[in-house]
């Protein structure tokens, strides 16, 4: 079966022919046949540079060598224990070596649990109910953070489902803005267990914190004994060896990881201040658990792929990022395209907006039509990115020069016509 029909069959037994909504796209999306490095391939004989890589886990590229060859070899001795290992230490070094804000780390099996778990140990640890989140932030998919926000919209659940009473305690305020979230903590402050945020914005696209207002959130949680928790589902292990908070240089109190820190198996983690994660049980009164949490395939894998991450590796990736993100700012200058690229490290997107976006409201006002006019034009070029101006568009190590210059001329091609040129 190809595609189209694959995706018929698909819709007839799951909710939008997909495992999880993102990727379902019109027409309808293809379905994967393979990925190999750079490049995943679909049943229809297509090959595509992957921009997308699988929402940002794949930082070695698909089907990495090491990777696959530690992950055969664990295959063959039990793929869950309900027990403790080894590799669970060393992961956990690896991840404390290189996290600035980590004492002490533990394992869920998502992004979404472990936020999720983070959340319930800053109200332990503060005994205070009331969250922050940031208009247009993503968490995951749990209750607490199914909250966009947005002008009025403020504790509204995100989906149908979720009761208000589960909402009620969870505060949004404007990305950027200091005076909005200096007047809500000057109202709620001491009923406010955490803020937890994206440092960059990856899910809305990709937005980075103005300067000096790490250091604003850094001050102002700190005075009001509110848990600073930088999400780095993303970032953790994308923007440097100690993420975004090494970036920056701003060490929050807890953070959230997933995505990479699992080498392309799910798993998640939460980690911070010692004195925040004695709480988790079976230490504390924090009650956190997971049949699957720490289970020796995620472990082994995200153990085989930090390995590789140190900083000449970055600055190799990086470098290609550079390079991408600089021809696409001329392409935009010599078709004089009144649009905005965006990106940093192996970060880029481009939002169809003249004017720079740095929060969700400027975000929404892009063309997202013409965007998926752009889209379509990528695939059919044989360039995979996510279908949405307000996903991240990611490199990988696997990514040549070759890759890269195809992805180029891509672009130019896909923006001329979607802006008829
Ligand atoms: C993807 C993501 C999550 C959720 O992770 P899952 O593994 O999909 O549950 C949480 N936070 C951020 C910032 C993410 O990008």
């Amino acid at each position: 079966m190809n595609s189209q029909e694959l995706f018929e069959e698909s819709k007839k037994i799951i909710p939008g022919g997909v495992s999880s909504p993102v990727r379902a796209f019109k027409p309808y999306p293809f379905f994967v046949a393979k990925g190999e490095g750079s490049h995943i391939y679909d049943v229809d004989g297509n090959s595509y540079v992957d921009h997308c890589l699988a929402y940002g886990p794949l930082i070695l590229g698909h089907a990495d060598k090491t990777v696959v060859s530690d992950l055969t070899n664990q295959l063959t001795m039990g793929t869950a224990y309900g027990a403790p290992t080894e590799n669970e230490i060393k992961l956990s070094r690896e991840v404390i070596n290189r996290i600035p804000s980590a004492e002490m780390v533990r394992f869920t099996n998502s992004g979404t649990e472990a936020t999720m778990s983070a959340i319930r140990i800053a109200r332990g640890f503060t005994k205070r109910d009331k969250i922050v989140k940031f208009e247009g932030a993503y968490h995951g998919a749990h209750d607490y953070c199914l909250v966009k926000g947005g002008s009025g919209a403020a504790c509204l659940p995100d989906s149908l489902g979720i009761p208000l009473d589960t909402t009620k305690n969870t505060l949004t305020v404007p990305f950027n803005d200091e005076e909005a979230l200096t007047e809500l903590i000057e109202k709620e402050g001491e009923n406010i267990a955490c803020i937890i945020m994206e440092v960059v914005m990856g899910n809305i696209g990709c937005v980075e914190p103005k300067d000096g207002y790490l250091e604003f959130l850094r001050k102002i949680t700190e005075e009001n004994g509110i848990v600073l928790i930088f999400d780095e589902v993303i970032t953790g292990f994308r923007l440097a060896t100690g993420g975004a908070q090494e970036y920056y240089g701003v060490t929050p109190d807890m953070t959230t990881l997933g995505k990479i820190v699992g080498g392309g198996l799910p798993m998640g983690a939460f980690c911070g201040k010692k004195e925040i994660m004695e709480l988790v049980a079976p230490n504390g009164p924090v009650y956190q658990a997971g049949t699957f949490s720490g289970n020796p395939i995620s472990v082994q894998a995200g153990l085989s792929t930090l390995k590789q991450l140190n900083n000449d590796f970055y600055t190799s990736l990086n470098k290609k990022g550079e390079f991408l993100r600089s021809n696409i700012c001329d392409i935009v200058d010599e078709l004089s395209l009144d649009i905005s690229p965006v990106g940093l490290g192996s970060m880029f997107q481009i939002y169809f907006n003249p004017n720079e976006v740095t929060n969700y409201a400027e975000a929404q006002e892009s063309d997202s039509e013409r965007f998926l006019v752009y889209f379509r034009q990528l695939l059919k070029e044989g360039v995979f990115i996510p279908p949405s101006q307000f996903e991240c568009n990611f490199i990988s190590s696997a990514h040549k020069m070759e890759d890269l210059e195809k992805t180029v001329n891509a672009i130019r091609k896909s923006l001329k016509v979607a802006f008829e040129l």
